[in-house]
């Protein structure tokens, strides 16, 4: 009998797979996976996005798509495609509105199962919206597959770096490199009169990310169209393709 491979697997057809992460809840990772994703299809790239924010799995809802995804032969899941992105969430395969009180074991089995038994097809990206922290879906996603880096998404406020250095310190352990971090909720500009308010604090991301030596990859502000978005299941990306927060997505997918 052959022995299991050890290790990160690569998936077939996968060329790369980038995790998004944060270290605490709330602070916008799911809003910048949906708006990179959607991104990186305007792009030009073959794009999927897997949901595995087990405590909030919000694509669905960002992503437009709903519905259970079938499964043909009974072995395989077909993913849902919408904005040009595939994606599959662990949102739709429990029911709305109903807790995931589910242990490690069986968190870690779910993961695995939406990244080997999903027809991913031929992708340049997989993004993965894991859930805030540094628990066991993060731990399981860079022990099982070939992680190729990690995108940190903070708010500038001292908690949410707190928290956040201790993601970036989880996949160095792990050895997955660290892309670049991103800061959401940076500025907030009122939609009256233009005034520019620093709700959480300014820059505190782009110190932590010259601290630690990576990339800030963009400062995205708190922004009323960016929820509107969202919540109406199209990202500002598809939405608002010329405004600036849009352009600011545009462009960390270009250099991804
Ligand atoms: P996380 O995935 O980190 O838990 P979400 O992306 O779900 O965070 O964002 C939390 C809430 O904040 C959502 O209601 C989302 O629409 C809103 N939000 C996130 N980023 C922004 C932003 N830049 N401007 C306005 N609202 C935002």
């Amino acid at each position: 009998r052959k022995a299991e491979p050890e290790g990160p697997q690569k998936i077939p057809g996968i060329d790369r797979i980038i995790a998004i992460a944060s270290g605490k809840g709330g602070v916008g990772k799911s809003t910048v996976s949906a708006n990179l994703a959607c991104a990186l299809a305007a792009e030009g790239r073959r794009v999927g996005l897997l949901d595995a924010d087990v405590y909030g799995p919000s694509q669905p809802r960002m992503l437009g798509v709903s519905g259970r995804p079938a499964s043909p032969d009974g072995k395989t899941i077909l993913p849902m495609r919408n904005h040009g992105v595939t994606m599959m969430s662990i949102g739709l395969m429990t029911n709305e509105g109903q807790a995931v009180v589910w242990r490690g074991p069986m968190l870690m089995g779910a993961l695995q199962q939406m990244l080997n038994q999903v027809q991913w097809g031929a992708l340049d990206v997989l993004l993965v919206d894991l859930p805030p922290g540094t628990g066991d879906v993060a731990m399981t996603l860079a022990q099982k597959a070939d992680v190729s880096g990690a995108i940190i998404v903070s708010t500038p406020q001292d908690v949410a770096l707190l928290d956040a250095r201790k993601g970036i310190d989880m996949f160095q352990q792990l050895n997955v490199p660290i892309l670049g971090m991103i800061e959401n909720m940076s500025t907030h500009i009122c939609s009256n009169c233009g005034h520019e308010e620093h709700v959480f604090g300014h820059g505190g991301v782009a110190t932590e990310a010259e601290k630690l030596g990576v990339p800030l990859l963009a400062e995205v502000p708190l922004d009323l169209q960016i929820r509107l978005a969202s919540d109406g299941g199209a990202p500002i990306v598809m939405t608002q393709p010329e405004s600036a927060q849009a352009q600011a997505f545009r462009t960390v997918a270009r250099d991804l």
